[in-house]
């Protein structure tokens, strides 16, 4: 094929370059505030590159980062794949067992490492066989007492090098991208994204239909980069042109608060749990969301009233949905012409769902029997998705491919129903589906409705194994501070049988301190049921027997 006609990183970071020399790139890092433009990234990009070649990484090697949202994580983005090299993005929160068996997986030569994480890193890295060829490079002007091996500092590493490169001409298919599911179940999963992949998944972003962002836009993932590429944001703010802003490492609600009315963010991006901390900072302070448009919010559900608090602020809470798998964007739901006119309550109805799919790629859902279910908003099954920007194997994973993947689909796990505009909703994960009595309940719909009551912090529902019914739900729910837990428990059935039938009523609620998270921030339900696997889960039961009558 004729040099640059494929699909590659390259043309972002050129037009970047050439277009919009004098935008700001904003870092919060150890050090303080920093500020370059992309005429600067784009030199700092190149010597980076000569780095890398003289560490000897040559096409086709991986290098990884343990790092948090900064300038030279993101300088790794570019200045990593677009050599032909592959970049590994390694989840720091995940547990050293996981982080020795990925970095040993992808064979990573070099590990970029933030210097609060060098310590997690040594840890993971202390006699482990997985990193004895691995050398260390710390994101900043100094080594900390470490001891990793060999390390040097980020600022030497690229120093002394020139700051034009002769970018190769690289195959669309070359791997540009690495990151491993965080393993909810069993061993992580790794997913290499290719330059086609990324390449696809920008446009798909950039189009009206996904999260576009253009050269007034000030941009800040706080999606953390070692995420799916923070959603792809980078590279998105990238090819439009837009100003980037980088919250650095363990940001608080202050930090974030302070970023966008300091640098006029006007597009952001973070799970649940970060825009939670933001209101309920926003309770006790100022603070002025005048320069936001849009937040956008996925990994798992907005909480509607969560939407409703951000239009109130003038804000578009836009819910998104995606995996690992998809790199990683697959639907947003912003409301499509004409839906305007509806009244509001049904407008945040539909917000509130997982969207509608962005241009470029297909879904189907399919029942157990494999057919596919009516548009109607209240039949489900599993949803299957394919495009450009979806994987279509695991990395040296036959058994995984074998199960997650089918006619050129990838079975995305998740349950979801699909109403007659095309709004998909997820009703839950497959393997978190409540069967009884051959029946499914949602236990996301039981989780969000307990976690409406103002005493609860925070609920996971869960199904036990039961003799008659196969499985029955049971709660376990965190309470607020001083909440009284018999009048909570009698709160909650009362809730849940104006909402729903008899038999989706949990048999049990059990009051806990906290619900598992995976290193991702999730509930991790199969930590949940390990925990509890030896307790009797039907104490706390419903005042009146709750399982289906057997009439
Ligand atoms: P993991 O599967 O290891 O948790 P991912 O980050 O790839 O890692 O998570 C993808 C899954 O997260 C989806 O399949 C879905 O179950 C869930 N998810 C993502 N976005 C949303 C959302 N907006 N609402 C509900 N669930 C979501």
């Amino acid at each position: 094929m004729p040099g640059g006609t494929d699909l590659t990183l390259r043309p972002f970071l050129w037009r970047a370059e050439n277009l919009y020399p004098d935008t700001e790139i904003v870092s919060r890092t150890h050090e303080g505030i920093e500020r370059y433009t992309y005429a600067e990234y784009a030199d700092r990009t190149a010597q980076l590159a000569h780095a890398l070649d003289a560490a000897g990484i040559e096409e086709g090697d991986r290098v990884a980062t343990f790092c948090w949202n900064h300038h030279r994580h993101f300088e790794t983005y570019f200045g990593v794949p677009t050599t032909g090299a592959q970049l590994h993005t390694i989840n720091p929160l995940l547990p050293d067992e996981h982080i020795q068996y990925i970095v040993g997986n992808a064979e990573d030569e070099i590990v970029f490492v933030d210097p609060s994480l060098v310590e997690k890193l040594a840890g993971a890295a202390e006699d482990a066989v997985e990193f004895d060829d691995v050398e260390f490079v710390v994101m900043g002007e100094d080594v900390p007492e470490t001891s990793l091996d060999p390390v040097t500092d980020y600022e030497s590493f690229v120093a002394n090098h020139e700051t034009e490169y002769d970018w190769p001409e690289l195959d669309e298919d070359q791997p540009a991208g690495m990151c491993y599911t965080s393993g909810t179940t069993g061993r992580p999963k790794g997913v290499e994204y290719t330059h086609k992949m990324l390449w696809a998944h920008t446009m798909e972003s950039l189009s009206p239909g996904g999260i576009p962002m253009d050269d007034d836009d000030v941009v800040m993932p706080v999606v953390p980069m070692f995420h799916v590429n923070a959603w792809g944001m980078p590279f998105t703010a990238t090819a439009g042109g837009a100003k980037h802003v980088y919250p650095g490492p363990s940001p608080n609600p202050e930090d974030l608060a302070h970023l966008i009315e300091e640098e006029g963010v006007t597009i952001t991006a973070g799970v649940p749990t970060v825009w939670l901390g933001l209101m309920e900072y926003a309770k006790e302070n100022d603070v002025d969301l005048s320069s936001l448009d849009s937040a956008i919010v996925g990994g798992s559900a907005a909480p509607r009233a969560m939407i409703e608090w951000f239009d109130d602020h003038d804000v578009e809470l836009l819910h998104a949905w995606g995996m690992t798998e998809m790199s990683p964007i697959g639907s947003v739901a912003h409301l499509k012409a004409g839906l305007e006119e509806e009244p509001y309550e049904d407008q945040l109805k539909r917000r509130s769902k997982q969207g509608l799919f962005v241009p470029g790629l297909e879904f189907r859902v399919v029942d157990d029997d494999g057919n596919e279910i009516p548009w109607n908003g209240e039949d489900f099954g599993e949803l299957h998705v394919r495009g450009p920007s979806v994987t279509t194997e695991y990395f040296e994973r036959p058994d995984a491919n074998e199960e997650d993947f089918e006619d050129g689909w990838l079975k995305t796990g998740d349950i979801v129903s699909v109403d007659e505009e095309g709004y998909i909703k997820i009703v839950d994960r497959a393997k978190d589906v409540i069967k009884s009595g051959g029946e499914w309940i949602s236990s996301v719909e039981l989780e969000n409705s307990i976690m409406a009551h103002d005493d609860v912090s925070e609920a996971a529902v869960v199904g036990v194994p039961h003799d008659r019914w196969q499985e029955r739900p049971v709660a376990f729910v965190v309470p607020v501070e001083g909440a009284d837990e018999e009048a909570l428990r009698e709160g909650i059935y009362e809730m849940l049988r104006e909402e729903y039938p008899k038999w989706w009523l949990p048999d049990g609620i059990e009051f806990i301190d906290a619900v598992p998270k995976t290193a991702t921030g999730k509930f991790s339900k199969k930590d949940l049921r390990e925990e509890y696997s030896d307790e009797d889960l039907f104490e706390g039961r419903a005042p009146e027997e709750a399982a289906p009558d057997d009439d």
